[in-house]
Formats: C-alpha cells, structure tokens, sequence
C-alpha cells in the first residue's frame, strides 16, 4: 500500500534493527485520512470472506479496525490489556507475551460479543513475533468462532511472526511489510503481484 509505505519513510522513526516507531500517524498521533484508505485496504482484501465481527487488541489496533468495519459493516470487539471493573463475568482470556515491553499481559474479551456463528477478522497494528496474533486466535478458538484471517498494518517481515501464522494456513494480509531495520533505514519487502 503506497500511501502507508511513504508515511513510513516520512514519519516513521528507526530506533533499533528491530523496532519502528510510528507515534506520529499510528500509534498515539492518528492520521484519520491514512486510517479510512488502510480500512478500505483491508475491507478490499476481505470482502469475499464474509467477515462478521472484527478482533482487534487495545489500543492500537482500534482505529484500523473500525475503519475496516465501517466499510466491511461489521461491529469491532477489542481485548483489553487490563483487568476492568466492568468486564469480570464470562471472560474469554489469553496470555500474551511482550517482546518490545519484556512483559506478559492477559488479555480478555466478554463471550456476549463473539460467538460460534462468528467468521472472525482479527485486525492489528504491528506483526513482530506473533504472540498478539495467536493470542486473538485463542480467544476466537475459546469462542467456538471462526478465525478467517488477519490483517496487518506493518509487518516486520524479519521477524518469524508472519512464517508462523501462515504455516498454520491463515490468510495473513499485511499492507506494509518490512524487510529490514538498518543504520535508521527502513527497506521494504518487494510485494509479489501476480
Ligand atoms: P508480536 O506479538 O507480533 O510479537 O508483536 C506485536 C505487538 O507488539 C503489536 O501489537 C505492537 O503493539 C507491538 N510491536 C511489535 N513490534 C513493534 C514495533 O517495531 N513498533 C511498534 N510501534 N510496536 C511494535
């Protein structure tokens, strides 16, 4: 996707060989006009798998996941991080560990919002090692639903998240995919058009 590659290069921030940093249109600064074409990007690459709930995590997988559901016209659910007051009762929950954070976080989704009749789109920011990724899937398995695909804004191809979620057979769509993080230069992986 061209318009988020150039953000990329633009706005993006290299802070090691392995991480970006993406505050400015992505990750705390939301560019509304990048996030309606990255939701009408996966909306696009979905639209015949008949999607009828999107999983995102908090917090920020929630802007593209809900401009993919307004174009796809499906709700969003996204798992919390945090333990909340409210959400105590028919928990459906996942450990996920960190890498960027060092931490493991169990993430939760009430069972009212996803249900057996559910085709799952589980939708998120960054695909590094794919623990967020397996986690969501966890909880659309724990809910008898059915997970379809995953969409992703950026992957870091380099790292092994995107060989493990694919081995499994799901359809993973990454709009950006990063091949390398080196000497503050981001190169992109060359997308394959057939
Ligand atoms: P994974 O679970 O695939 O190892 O990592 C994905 C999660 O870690 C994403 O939800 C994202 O929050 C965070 N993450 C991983 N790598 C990066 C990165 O290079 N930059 C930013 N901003 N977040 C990242």
């Amino acid at each position: 996707m061209d318009l988020l590659k150039q953000k990329i290069e633009k706005d993006g921030v290299v802070l090691s060989d392995s991480v970006l940093k993406v505050d400015s249109f992505l990750n705390h600064q939301i560019d509304p006009v990048l996030m309606q074409a990255i939701g009408e990007e996966f909306a696009k690459r979905f639209k015949e798998d008949g999607i009828t709930k999107i999983l995102t995590i908090e917090s920020s997988g929630i802007a593209p996941a809900l401009m993919t559901a307004i174009t796809l016209g499906t709700k969003v659910v996204f798992a919390r991080k945090r333990k909340s007051l409210t959400l105590v009762n028919d928990l459906l929950t996942a450990k996920v560990y960190s890498f960027t954070k060092n931490e493991t976080n169990e993430i939760s989704v009430s069972n009212n919002f996803i249900n057996e009749n559910d085709r799952v789109l589980i939708i998120d920011d960054f695909l590094a090692n794919g623990q967020a990724a397996l986690g969501l899937l966890e909880i659309v398995e724990q809910a008898n639903a059915k997970a379809v695909g995953i969409g992703i804004v950026i992957e870091k191809a380099f790292q092994e998240g995107g060989k493990l979620l694919r081995d499994k057979g799901i359809k993973v769509e990454s709009l950006a995919q990063i091949e390398l993080l080196e000497n503050g230069v981001v190169t992109f992986k060359e997308e394959v058009t057939v």
